[in-house]
């Protein structure tokens, strides 16, 4: 490949058509001083699109949804990250051979650990998706108590089961007291901003985060700060996940805070899903 024509990465998912990515990217990769474009490839075939990938030599791909699980039986390699959360959302191409990494579960850790120490404290996590998993298995290493809770019974209790933690349903997480309550369902999300999994009122929390991060501030932690919890919300994971993804494109950090600021901007001035 020409050394002087920029370096192609991009992210793959459908739809894309309001993902962050490719701004919070181009934006980075310029200030970092590379030159390097960051392109949709929207796509409802993923192998093709990986194949074209590899045939383009296209250097690093973010995976999105839907395909964060489907990508992990085309790929060459599967680094530990991936394998142990059992999705993929980032994909180096190493001279034609792809190999799958996950950031979304360290992105998380990253944001709560900031804030709080997780060994032996208790945590519950609300959902059994793909978010759920990634940051239930990372809280798990960290040698947090583990809850779980879930809409669907079954995926709650196999979620619980593969992190040796404990599923409860509604009623039993009335009055309980924990250290972190981690909401990680998509309830809440833009235009559905009415929504939630349940009034936090129901629980006592110390601190609560958020993985939705349009909007900025969803319904359940406006109602957990009035109820006196510290929080995080879901933007840190978002910005975290991908400093991570861009230090294993580049092989060196971004400037985190000018990452956040991107982020932050394009959330507070777009009413719409990201
Ligand atoms: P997912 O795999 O589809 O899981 C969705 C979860 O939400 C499941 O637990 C599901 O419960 C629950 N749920 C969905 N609709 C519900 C409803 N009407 N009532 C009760 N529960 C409901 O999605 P995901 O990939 O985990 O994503 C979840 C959220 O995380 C999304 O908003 C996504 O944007 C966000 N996210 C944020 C980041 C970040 O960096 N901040 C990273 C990844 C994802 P059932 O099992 O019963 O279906």
């Amino acid at each position: 490949m020409d050394e002087n024509q920029p370096k192609v990465f991009g992210i793959m998912g459908y739809p894309l058509a309001h993902s962050l990515s490719p701004l919070l990217h181009n934006r980075i990769y310029e200030a970092m001083g590379q030159k390097a474009v960051y392109k949709k490839f929207e796509t409802r075939n993923p192998k093709a699109c990986l194949d074209q990938i590899k045939a383009l030599g296209v250097k690093g791909l973010c995976v999105t949804i839907p395909y964060k699980e489907r990508v992990l039986s085309y790929l060459d390699t599967l680094h530990p990250s991936a394998l142990e959360i059992g999705a993929v959302n980032t994909i180096l191409n190493q001279e034609g051979r792809l190999v799958g990494y996950n950031t979304d579960g360290p992105g998380a850790l990253r944001a709560i650990k900031e804030v709080m120490d997780l060994k032996g404290s208790s945590c519950l996590v609300v959902g059994a998706g793909g978010a759920a998993r990634a940051i239930a298995i990372s809280l798990r290493k960290e040698g947090a108590r583990l809850y779980i809770t879930n809409r669907s019974p079954e995926n709650g209790l196999r979620l619980a089961r593969d992190v040796q933690g404990t599923y409860l349903g509604l009623e039993a997480l009335k009055g309980m007291e924990l250290d972190l309550v981690v909401q990680a369902t998509s309830l809440g999300m833009y235009p559905n901003m009415d929504a939630w999994p349940f009034d936090p009122e129901i629980l006592k929390a110390k601190m609560v985060m958020e993985v939705i991060y349009n909007p900025l501030e969803t319904k359940f932690l406006r109602r957990a700060k009035e109820l006196g919890a510290k929080v995080i919300l879901g933007y840190k994971m978002f910005v975290y996940q991908a400093m991570l993804q861009i230090r294993l494109f580049w092989g060196q950090d971004p400037p985190l805070e000018l990452m956040e600021g991107i982020t932050q901007e394009a959330l507070l001035h777009h009413e719409s899903p990201k």
